[in-house]
């Protein structure tokens, strides 16, 4: 427990607190200040250089009410909810333990629905790599034809 405490208290929580990243960070932040966001983003490094951080500072990004910005408030309520992991439109999924067709199958699914709340739906796929091939193809056709409203954060080591 106090683990996870401390992780999320060190947790960057904007763009500009993520060291080591310069080519990430500036490409997002062009993408949001110039309105071209791509529908997928592919984030490769080794454990722990904050892939998953920025996915989720690229959702508060999008989804901050005084948004779409790539200086993210951190106060208003999508801020703190994408910040605590309470946020229905930040999915996380792990490929490692979620890797076949069904779930894929499920998120396609799920894709369909727009975001109750805010604007954007950032679905963060860790350890991507770990999916079969089966579930891979399946994910690629999201991918191909993605619903306006969702952003897929690919990360892999
Ligand atoms: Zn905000």
């Amino acid at each position: 427990m106090s683990y996870i405490s401390l992780y999320r208290k060190w947790r960057s929580q904007t763009f500009d607190d993520i060291v080591g990243q310069p080519a990430i960070v500036q490409t997002l932040k062009n993408a949001i200040k110039n309105n071209r966001l791509a529908h997928a983003y592919l984030f490769c490094g080794p454990r722990g250089t904050g892939k998953t951080s920025a996915a989720r500072i690229l959702a508060k990004a999008l989804n901050c009410e005084s948004g779409p910005t790539p200086s993210p408030c951190g106060q208003c309520d999508p801020c703190k909810k994408i910040r605590n992991g309470h946020s229905v439109n930040v999915i996380e999924i792990d490929a490692a333990s979620n890797r076949g067709i069904d779930e894929i199958r499920e998120l396609r699914e799920r894709t369909k629905y727009t975001p109750v709340e805010g604007r954007y739906k950032v679905y963060i796929i860790d350890e991507v790599h770990m999916l079969t091939s089966e579930a891979f193809n399946a994910l690629l056709k999201t991918l191909e034809e993605p619903p306006s409203h969702t952003v897929f954060v690919l990360a892999t080591t």
